[in-house]
């Protein structure tokens, strides 16, 4: 697990293509994919999830087990509409092996849907492009400001219009963190927020001529080379690149990131590197 400070959020980030994907931001209470249920996801009462992909999604009915078992509420979880029913069936499955009722909310969505965070905050799906049925999420920000035709009027006069029912505040809204999960690289050209939210969570399976582009692109992922490309279009304050592929060392990873990656952009990629985990994954994989 790595600890992330990105804007005002800070994330806990565990993310290996293939092995397990989950990000927790505490001050949200919410997940975004729920991997192996890492240790403390079970805290967070809301779970978004992108597909489901087992290294994404195998640890739901353990989540939703372990809220249970310590006493907290039921969690809200959502999920493509397509696998609502099929993830439905795997909770229900395990409840029946455990003789008991793991208890959630399992929300199947679609793109235009909003769901409600803590401190006035909102998640809004989008389609995301892979393999399979996948979702993305943007979290806004939500702050009430007085109406820009009533500025200059005096306290007494603004509190008198609102008791007489006139709406004085409209809602601003800013995309403070943009998540596509598993995605081709069209999702960039497609989804405006995930060029402008403050925090991009992106993944980045492959860098390097080791894997081509169009094998990444056959696999449903994104190369490094593709966003070297693009780099133009990312207004983003900081863009975590994510989800590297256990066959790449972190030296590698860093190496390529330095070679291919403009300035401009480099300056604001933060590479989520697991050292370690990635060594003894690497090394287990070569042992197989
Ligand atoms: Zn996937």
């Amino acid at each position: 697990m790595v600890t992330l400070d990105v804007g005002e959020l800070q994330i806990e980030a565990f993310s290996i293509g293939g092995v397990e994907t989950c990000y927790q931001i505490p001050a949200l209470d919410v997940c975004l994919d729920i991997g192996r249920c890492p240790p403390g996801a079970e805290r967070r009462a809301v779970l978004l999830l992108t597909h489901a992909h087992i290294d994404h999604a195998a640890g739901l009915p353990y989540y939703v087990s372990m809220r249970g078992l310590s006493n907290l509420t039921p969690p809200r979880v959502y999920c493509p509409a397509a696998d609502r029913e099929g993830l439905q069936s795997v909770l229900d499955a395990w409840s029946r092996l455990q003789t008991d009722s793991a208890r959630c909310r399992l929300v199947g969505v679609k793109p235009g849907d909003e769901i409600r965070l803590p401190r006035d905050h909102v998640a809004r799906p989008f389609r995301s492009i892979h393999r399979i049925s996948t979702v993305g999420y943007t979290i806004f920000s939500q702050r009430r400001k007085l109406k820009q035709a009533l500025h200059g009027l005096d306290g007494p006069e603004i509190a008198r219009r609102a008791r007489a029912g006139e709406t004085v505040n409209e809602i601003h809204e800013r995309a403070e963190l943009c998540f596509p999960g598993d995605t081709r690289i069209e999702v960039v050209d497609r989804e405006p927020t995930v060029r402008t939210a403050r925090v991009l969570l992106l993944e980045c399976t492959f860098v390097g001529p080791d894997v081509t582009v169009d094998k990444a692109r056959r696999s449903g992922h994104v190369h490094l080379d593709q966003i070297a490309e693009r780099a133009d279009l990312f207004d983003n304050e900081h863009i975590v690149l994510t989800h590297f592929s256990r066959r790449h060392s972190p030296e590698h990873i860093k190496a390529e990131a330095d070679r291919r990656l403009p300035a401009s952009l480099r300056s604001r990629v933060h590479l989520l590197l697991h050292e370690s985990v990635i060594e003894k994954e690497r090394s287990n994989s070569a042992a197989r």
